[in-house]
C-alpha cells in the first residue's frame, strides 16, 4: 500500500464520515419528550463528504526530483524518541504512535510553523522502524548506516502517501466492519389553532418512523445465520477504481456498494429485509411552548429514525402551522386589531369591548381620537417564546365611520352644528 507513486499520478482518497456512537438505540424511551425550540433556519446534521483536507492530491506539475529532494529531512532526534516509543516497541505500538502523531501534525490540520517538518520526521521514523530490515540497520549503525545501505534516504515514501495509506487501512480493516450510520431526521407537520400557538399546548402526536427490527435486533441478518466476507470487496469494505485523465491517473477509493462498506454480507432478515429497521408508529407527547408561530420548528431529540448498526438515532423536527384567527392578526409578539367607532364616539370619546386572546376586554377611547390612531393594550399580546411571563401588546387601530346616509333629525342636528361653527368663525374674524 505504501508504495511511492510515480510522478504524474495522483491519489485521491475520500470516504463518507462514520458515525460511531455509544448511545444505545434500544433504550431511548423518554417519558416527556425534551423539546428545544428553533425559529428559522435549521441546521440538519450534515452527511456530506469528508472535508477537503482529507483529500490528498499530488500535484503532477511538481517535478519528481524536486519532490525527492524535499523529502530528505534531517531529523535531529533519534527515531524512537520522535515517535515516543521504547527501543523494543512492537509494530503495533509504532503504528499507533505514528497514527496519533501524524494526525496531529498533518499540515492540512496543523497550520503551525514547523508542523510539516515534524510530520515528515514522524513519517520518516515510522517508515524505518516499521521495516524490520531498516530497523535492524538503524539499531546497529544509526542513520548513517541507512545512508550507506541500498535503501538510502532518498528512498523514503512520500509522507503524505504513507499517511493516506494508513487511513485506507483503517477503513479496510477496523473501521469498515462497524460502519455505524446515524438515523435520518424526520419532519412532522403540526397544525395548531391561533390560541394554541399563543399560549402553548400539550399534544400527543403519532409519528411513523423506522425503529430497530425486533426480529434481528437491528443487525439486519436472519437470526441463526452468520455473516460472511463480502466477495465484491474481499472484506475490505471499499473498492478502488482507476481512471486516466489528462492530469494523470486518479485512483478513487469508494465504499463497497455490495456490503455498504461493512466488508460483510449476510442472509437478510425476513422481517426487515436486511435494513435492521422496521417502520413503526409511536405516540410522542409534545409540549409546545407558548409563543410559537407558523414556521416554528421544535426539535425532539432522538425521536427520528433509528440508526443502523448502533448508530445514533436521528431527531424529530416538528414544524408548526397556525390556523389564522378571523379577527385577530398576529405580528410577531403583537396582536393587531381594528375597531370601528362612529364619528360621534370619536368626538365625544367612549369605551368599547375589544376581543383579545384573553377574552373580551374594555378599551377606553379618548375624546377627539383621530381616525387611524393606534391605541396600545399593554401585555395583551403573545407571550415571548421561552421568556416566561413577558408578553407583547395588542395594538388597536381606530377606524372612524362616517355615515353615508343621515336621518332627517340627524341632518338637522349636524346642520345646526355646522351653523354654529360658521357663526363662530364669522365672529372670530370680525
Ligand atoms: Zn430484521
Ligand atoms: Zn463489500
Amino acid at each position: 500500500m505504501a508504495t511511492a507513486i510515480p510522478c504524474g499520478n495522483a491519489v485521491v482518497t475520500w470516504y463518507r464520515p462514520r458515525f460511531m456512537s455509544s448511545s444505545n438505540t434500544k433504550n431511548f424511551r423518554i417519558p416527556q419528550a425534551r423539546v428545544s425550540t428553533e425559529i428559522g433556519a435549521l441546521a440538519f446534521s450534515s452527511s456530506s463528504l469528508f472535508p477537503q483536507n482529507m483529500v490528498n492530491s499530488w500535484s503532477p506539475k511538481t517535478p519528481c526530483h524536486r519532490l525527492a529532494r524535499r523529502l530528505i529531512v534531517k531529523a535531529a532526534r533519534d527515531y524512537y524518541s520522535i515517535l515516543g516509543v521504547s527501543k523494543n516497541a512492537s509494530k503495533s505500538d509504532i503504528k499507533s504512535a505514528y497514527r496519533k502523531l501524524a494526525r496531529n501534525y498533518h499540515p492540512d490540520v496543523n497550520k503551525e510553523a514547523g508542523a510539516e517538518q515534524k510530520f515528515k520526521e514522524i513519517s520518516e521514523a515510522y517508515e524505518v522502524l516499521l521495516d524490520d530490515e531498516k530497523r535492524s540497520i538503524y539499531d546497529r549503525y544509526g542513520k548513517d548506516g541507512l545512508k550507506g545501505s541500498t535503501m538510502g534516504m532518498g528512498d523514503f515514501t512520500n509522507p503524505f502517501d504513507l499517511f493516506s495509506s494508513l487511513f485506507d487501512m483503517d477503513i479496510g480493516n477496523r473501521g469498515a466492519r462497524n460502519m455505524a450510520a446515524e438515523g435520518e431526521d424526520l419532519i412532522y407537520n403540526l397544525v395548531l389553532t391561533f390560541k394554541e400557538a399563543v399560549f402553548g399546548v400539550e399534544k400527543e402526536i403519532d409519528v411513523s418512523r423506522l425503529d430497530n427490527c425486533p426480529t434481528c435486533d437491528g443487525s439486519g441478518a436472519k437470526p441463526g445465520t452468520k455473516a460472511y466476507t463480502c466477495t465484491t470487496c474481499g472484506g475490505k469494505g471499499q473498492v478502488v477504481s482507476s481512471s486516466r485523465t489528462p492530469l494523470g491517473v486518479f485512483q478513487q477509493v469508494r465504499s463497497c456498494s455490495a456490503c455498504s462498506g461493512t466488508g460483510e454480507t449476510f442472509t437478510p432478515c425476513n422481517k426487515c429485509g436486511g435494513d435492521g429497521r422496521v417502520r413503526k408508529s409511536k405516540k410522542i407527547s409534545l409540549k409546545v411552548p407558548a409563543g410559537v408561530d407558523s414556521g416554528s420548528r421544535l426539535r425532539v431529540r432522538s425521536e427520528g429514525n433509528a440508526g443502523k448498526r448502533g448508530g445514533a438515532p436521528g431527531d424529530l423536527f416538528v414544524v408548526i402551522d397556525v390556523i389564522p384567527d378571523p379577527v385577530l392578526k398576529r405580528d410577531d409578539t403583537n396582536i393587531l386589531y381594528t375597531c370601528k367607532i362612529s364619528y360621534v364616539d370619536a368626538i365625544l370619546g367612549t369605551t368599547v369591548k375589544v376581543p383579545t386572546v384573553d377574552g373580551s376586554a374594555d378599551l377606553k377611547i379618548p375624546a377627539g381620537v383621530q381616525p387611524g390612531t393606534t391605541l396600545v393594550m399593554a401585555k395583551k399580546g403573545v407571550p415571548l417564546l421561552n421568556k416566561g411571563k413577558l408578553r407583547g401588546d395588542q395594538l388597536v387601530k381606530v377606524q372612524v365611520e362616517i355615515p353615508r346616509e343621515l336621518s332627517d333629525e340627524e341632518r338637522k342636528l349636524v346642520e345646526e352644528l355646522a351653523n354654529l361653527k360658521k357663526t363662530k368663525t364669522f365672529n372670530g374674524r370680525r
